[in-house]
């Protein structure tokens, strides 16, 4: 007999990774129109917590309007004599994955950033109130974790309460991020993983590090290592890190095992603090996206909220279809805000001395942890709106991605350029390697020779053919 048949849908894995479009929707749950939203799990006392309750604070689902968009905050608050606190991140990230269980309920995102839709034909069948919902979290949150011994699950909609609790929310998320602060890559012997977004992005695995953080910002080192230890066969797992193979790239022959037995062989290798070549993959949960502005050789950083299109034209969402779905792309690279506090945030690119623009509402979040030389150099979204106005921007504060430009131009030199199987570097690669020779099969005979003078090259593709001599 199914644990579930009491709920008016299906509920399982299968429907992991379900979408449901705006006219499919019967309501939406936070999301981009709505401004405080959240989910939260608290580790309580035994007598704090009443054992299996669903409680609803606000209107339910029932008795709210066709088509609108509310706030949702969800707390689910555990007690057991096992439990500890450093296990609330965990606790707390499954709520994505359970609630995707059920047939007709979409959950996106994370924390503060919550996005969720009903469908109408779930509302249809009678999924009509929060208390299927709990049901469902309650006993798959049991099944999965026998440590739990108490648990209850709170679904607030009342707008001034979300927001009131929001606040609180947004202060334990910060003590969590601190606490991983400070420790090294190089103070640990194993990293973890996980592929809890793999229901979305089939060949992404996250590998989260003492100095990078999870992708959508929701797991920590300490996270990770508390998951794998209650719950060794669940989605996050041990990663032995292995033999360093590139301290600065951030590459490791035990990372590079595992992801590729967890991408099931599309991802063989993983270079953590870079966006070029082997960049970590990004799924869809991402809090913001590192790209490439090859007119300037720099990054900008753009995060989800932001609602206007970045200085490179694009939106969030046209950026986040480049960037995600499990690949590694040269130049887009998904990343939690956490991350960019590191010291090692992008450190084989030239970390903060290579962002450019950043929205002065991610900037201001993490400008205490821009270095100094730096920090008043980096164009926000009110200082440039365009690409020139950036370079000039750039110039009038002397960024050091002006030197690099500088450089560049200097080392222009004549360039032997022979064309054949290897890679052909992607633009954002060919500007980096300006000066340096494309090498590739040798052309020894019958072969031929291409030189550029004093150019600057980006290619994307290029066709060679053989010309035949007509006598
Ligand atoms: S973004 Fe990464 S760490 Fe976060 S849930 Fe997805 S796979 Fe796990």
């Amino acid at each position: 007999m199914s644990m579930f048949q009491d709920i008016p849908v299906d509920v399982g894995i299968a429907y992991e990774g379900e979408r449901i479009r705006r006219t499919e929707m019967y309501v939406e749950f936070g999301g981009p129109d709505v401004k405080f939203k959240f989910e939260l799990a608290r580790v309580r006392r035994p007598e704090e917590v009443k054992d299996s309750e669903v409680i609803i604070i606000g209107p339910d689902i029932k008795d709210i309007p066709e088509g609108s968009s509310v706030p949702l905050g969800i707390l689910v608050e555990i007690a057991g004599s096992q439990l500890e606190e450093g296990l609330e991140g965990i606790i707390e990230r499954r709520i994505h994955e359970f609630t995707n269980y059920v047939h007709g309920f979409m959950h996106l995102n994370q924390r503060y950033d919550i996005w969720c839709r009903l469908s109408k034909e779930a509302f249809k069948k009678g999924f009509n109130s929060f208390t299927y919902l709990g049901k469902v979290l309650i006993r798959l949150y049991k099944a999965d974790f026998p440590i739990i011994e108490k648990i209850q699950v709170t679904f607030i909609t009342d707008p001034k309460e979300v927001e009131r609790m929001y606040y609180e929310a947004l202060k334990v998320y910060e003590a969590r991020d601190a606490k991983a602060r400070g420790l090294k890559d190089e103070d640990v012997d194993e990293f973890y993983g996980c592929i809890l977004c793999q229901s979305f992005a089939p060949t992404h695995v996250c590998v989260i590090t003492p100095q990078r953080y999870s992708n959508c910002g929701a797991i920590s080192w300490f996270d990770g290592r508390a998951a794998s230890k209650v719950d060794p066969k669940g989605p996050i797992f041990r990663i032995p890190k292995g033999e360093c193979l590139d301290p600065i790239g951030g590459e490791y022959s035990g990372v590079n095992k595992i992801v590729q037995e967890k991408s099931l062989g599309a991802i063989k290798r993983v270079h953590l603090y870079t966006v070029f070549n082997y960049p970590h993959t990004s799924c869809g949960c991402f809090e913001a996206i590192a790209f490439y502005i090859p007119e300037v050789d720099g990054f900008g950083i753009v995060h989800r909220d932001f609602k206007g299109v970045a200085v490179n034209g694009l939106k969030f969402s046209t950026m986040a279809d480049t960037t995600g779905g499990g690949r590694q792309v040269d130049g887009f690279h998904g990343i939690s805000i956490e991350y960019m506090r590191s010291p090692k945030f992008l450190v084989a690119d030239g970390g903060w001395e290579r962002v450019v623009w950043v929205p002065k509402a991610v900037f201001e979040r993490v400008k205490d942890f821009v270095p100094e030389k730096v920090r008043d150099r980096i164009a926000t979204d009110e200082d440039v709106k365009t690409i020139d106005e950036l370079k000039e921007f750039l110039k009038a504060k002397n960024h050091p991605v002006v030197n690099r430009w500088k450089k560049i131009e200097a080392e222009v030199k004549p360039m032997e350029v022979k064309v054949g199987e290897a890679n052909v570097p992607q633009p954002a690669q060919a500007t980096v390697l300006e000066g340096a020779s494309i090498s590739g099969i040798p052309l020894t005979s019958g072969g031929f020779k291409i030189t550029l003078k004093g150019a600057r090259i980006n290619i994307e593709k290029v066709i060679i053919k053989r010309s035949v001599s007509t006598g």
